[in-house]
């Protein structure tokens, strides 16, 4: 697997946590409806109040999930910006080289989302392709679009 351009972007210390989606045990294409079933089900079972007796929380991959991840995760991915947000930082940690690319755009190609604190472009589908919070020019990095399955290059 050669280095590119893309793994070198500077992420959260995550490379072992799971993502919000998979502490929902939800697919990352889940729908609201989807997500806050999961949410609510696993809520149920993790809420301290309900399990007075246990740790309140479960293993997956080695990794312990408790009420507060769940909770962070929901609050990230019911909101639709948020989700964006978060769905666009996600990218850029398991972007792999077989995605197209439809596209190559620059900085100047995004326009500032009024009233939020972030920068997008409009995908042909619709869709939009959101700029990873803190990214600054000169780097290079793919976006997915949040509707369809075009990629683009922001160099
Ligand atoms: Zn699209």
């Amino acid at each position: 697997m050669s280095q590119s351009n893309a793994e070198s972007i500077s992420q959260p210390n995550s490379s072992s946590e799971l993502s919000h989606y998979e502490v929902l045990q939800v697919a990352p294409n889940a729908n609201f409806d989807e997500i806050r079933k999961s949410y609510q089900s696993l809520a149920l079972r993790l809420h301290p109040d309900k399990m007075p007796n246990s740790k309140g929380s479960f293993d997956r991959d080695s990794v312990t999930i408790d009420f507060v991840r769940i909770d962070e995760a929901w609050k990230v991915l019911r909101d639709v910006d948020s989700r964006r947000v978060y769905d666009a930082e996600l990218m850029q940690r398991t972007f792999r080289e077989e995605y197209f690319v439809n596209e190559n755009l620059t900085g100047n190609d995004f326009q500032l989302h009024e009233g939020k604190d972030y920068r997008y472009h409009v995908c042909r589908c619709g869709g939009l392709y959101v700029l990873p919070e803190g990214l600054t020019s000169g780097d290079k990095c793919y976006l997915s679009c949040d509707e369809c399955s075009l990629v683009v290059e922001m160099a």
